[in-house]
């Protein structure tokens, strides 16, 4: 299997240099050549087995030789050993037909854990067998960086940078990233949104010269492996709920577009998904697409769900370029054009296609506390805001009751524990593994929204 850039002008990588290079050097992001199908026999087949077993058999096509069989598998043991839960991603029933997806076993508490564990192992067995080392650069609303530097921490080979906005992550997100004592990991708090941490990150790999002189890698959900790992679960999920045999719909708390973009290849694969909702906040960048066929920015306006406070959502140019057919200099434009002017025109075919494949909702302020409460009041159960964004955009999109609404739990409570308090009056505790979260001393590096101010802390660590 090879790699394409969505913009058509970067040479075509296999595997293993997709995931470690990134975003691709003509600003791009990588696809696979064609999507790789599962028969329905074969998606049948993983119906009780283990997640690393179906994540094996998911993966394998993409992989392209790049690990053996069994390597792959001792890979998949070692990423998912610290998951609390021997489902990894389990099911939670919240109404006759309705059911949550808890994707927050993981060390930090979020969905990124699923796949930063798999690509730390991937990371670490492929620089050590072409002995390389790598700068890993990355921006995070909060948990991208805490998930990266849980999975990167004392790795040999790798140096791993976070650039975070000062002041807008939670402080379980921000103590995260900042107590973690081993020297190969560091947070930059940058006074800026996260667009801004996004964009610098873009920045230094588009300076082709520092690029090369530190061995920049990426681990935003820009990284193809990334999305790649989060194709598993809807799997399993699905075929828990009776899938290849019935469908199934999914509302999935949306920012980058990462996580729904895997649930998107799920479905070009051969998963019969009926609804694939993307469930966005009062920063509803993609609702507006949908609804008026503009993809225009605008200000980020913070709010209580900051894994989604985004107004540029990267994982955006996958879809376009499979709405562009994949013309990759057509995406190019567009992106362009979203550079340069704040906003592009979805051509009235790829609109069609876009609400053909998906639908979606946005939840405000209100709302997402009101679903918080809800959830409560109705089921016990509490959840994370983001979770509760996609709790609501599913009551919206319900669609056909006979066919399960499975929403993706994002993150744990715990992690944004203000807000559950401020809508139940309970206040969510962490887990016990991490009951001294608190306690632990915090380090950090504040550094201007520059570039040549970042490129020197970057550099500056690597070459010291
Ligand atoms: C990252 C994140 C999201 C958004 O996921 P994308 O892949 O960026 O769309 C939603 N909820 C939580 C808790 C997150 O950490």
């Amino acid at each position: 299997m090879l790699y394409v850039s969505t913009r058509g002008n970067a040479p075509k990588l296999g595997f293993e240099e997709a995931m470690l290079a990134g975003l691709a050097r003509d600003g791009g992001l990588y696809v696979p050549e064609s999507w790789p199908q599962l028969s329905p026999d074969e998606i049948a087949a993983f119906a009780g087995l283990p997640y690393e077993e179906v994540a094996l058999r998911v993966m394998r096509p993409y992989l392209g030789g790049a690990f053996g069989e069994a390597e792959f598998l001792d890979i998949l043991a070692r990423a998912y050993a610290g998951f609390d839960h021997p489902a990894r991603c389990p099911l939670r029933q919240t109404g006759p037909n309705d059911w949550l997806l808890e994707l927050f076993h993981g060390p930090t508490l979020a969905f990124k854990d699923v796949a930063m564990q798999l690509i730390g192992q991937m990371f670490e067995e492929s620089l050590k067998r072409n002995d390389r080392r790598l700068t890993i650069v990355g921006a995070t609303s909060g948990d991208t960086g805490s998930a990266a530097i849980e999975a990167f921490r004392g790795r040999a080979g790798v140096e791993v940078f976070i650039l975070f906005p000062d002041g807008r992550v939670s402080e379980v997100q921000r103590r995260q990233m900042t107590t973690p004592a081993e020297a190969n990991v560091h947070a930059l708090a940058i006074d800026g949104d996260f667009d801004d941490a996004q964009a610098r990150v873009k920045d230094m790999f588009n300076d082709h010269a520092f690029r090369d002189a530190v061995s920049l890698a990426g681990v935003n959900s820009i990284n193809w492996a990334r999305v790649l790992a989060q194709v598993v679960y809807y799997f399993t999920s699905a075929v828990a709920l009776g899938a290849p045999h019935r469908p199934v719909s999914f509302t999935v708390p949306t920012g980058n577009f990462g996580d729904i973009f895997a649930g998107h290849v799920a479905r070009r694969m051969g998963l019969p998904i009926d609804r694939l909702v993307i469930a966005t906040n009062q920063n509803d960048i993609l609702h507006r697409t949908l609804a008026t066929g503009a993809h225009r920015r605008a200000a980020v306006h913070p709010s209580m769900s900051p894994s989604m406070d985004i107004q540029i959502s990267s994982n955006f140019e996958r879809l376009l370029f499979e709405l562009y057919d994949r013309e990759g200099p057509a995406v190019a434009a567009s992106m362009e054009d979203l550079r340069r002017a704040g906003g592009f025109d979805l051509p009235q075919g790829a609109l069609g296609k876009l609400r053909e494949g998906f639908d979606s909702a946005s939840a405000s302020e209100e709302e997402t506390g009101a679903a918080i409460a809800a959830a409560w009041h109705e089921t016990g159960e509490l959840v994370c805001p983001h979770t509760a964004v996609g709790l609501h955009a599913a009551r919206l999109r319900r669609g056909d009751t006979k066919i399960p609404m499975i929403v993706l739990a994002t993150a744990h409570a715990a992690k944004f524990p203000d807000a559950v308090e401020a809508t139940t009056g309970q206040r969510p505790a962490l887990p016990e593994r991490m009951a001294d979260l608190f306690d632990r001393p915090e380090r950090l590096t504040r550094v201007r929204n520059d570039l040549a101010a970042i490129e020197a802390v970057v550099g500056g660590e690597r070459v010291a």
